[in-house]
């Protein structure tokens, strides 16, 4: 498919970065099909993050994506979910390459400034969390 979901997380919101990740997403290509700030309670944070529940960072995870406003959105381009992971870099900003989105904005492995799909069929369940088909221009 060619679509896939983003969020610019709470730490890149409060570092006041939402308006320079949103320009490097709109200048590598991606169009915005749709696009919402919104918070997260720590009851759907936890129903987002649900594939991790196991994980001994998960508690933690849920406490920071219910931290503060995200901005949530679906992005369309050719090849949208690897281009897209190409662009942010590694989940660790240690590890993330010269100019990718985390490793210009992120924080730590945990606080990583943005999410994005890992897969075309979490890219269309992501964005279904979020918008209704009517949001979707
Ligand atoms: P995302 O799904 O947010 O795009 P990812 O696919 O790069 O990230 P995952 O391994 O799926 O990384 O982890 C999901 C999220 O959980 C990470 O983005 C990060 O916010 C958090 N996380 C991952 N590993 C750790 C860790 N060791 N400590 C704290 N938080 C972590």
């Amino acid at each position: 498919s060619n679509r896939t979901f983003t969020m610019i997380k709470p730490d890149a919101m409060k570092n006041g970065h939402a308006g320079a990740i949103l320009d490097r997403i709109i200048k590598e290509g991606f169009r915005v099909v749709a696009l919402k700030m919104t918070k997260l309670s720590e009851e759907k944070a936890g129903e987002f993050y649900a594939i991790h529940r196991e994980r001994p960072f998960f508690g933690e995870l849920v406490e920071f994506m219910s931290s503060g406003p995200i901005i949530a959105a679906i992005l369309e381009k050719e090849n949208a979910v690897s281009s897209f992971r190409t662009l942010i870099g590694a989940t660790n900003p240690a590890n993330a390459d010269e100019g990718t989105i985390r490793k210009l904005f992120a924080t730590s492995v945990g606080e990583n400034a943005v999410h994005g799909s890992d897969s075309d069929e979490n890219a269309a369940i992501e964005g279904a969390f979020f918008f209704s088909g009517l949001e979707q221009i």
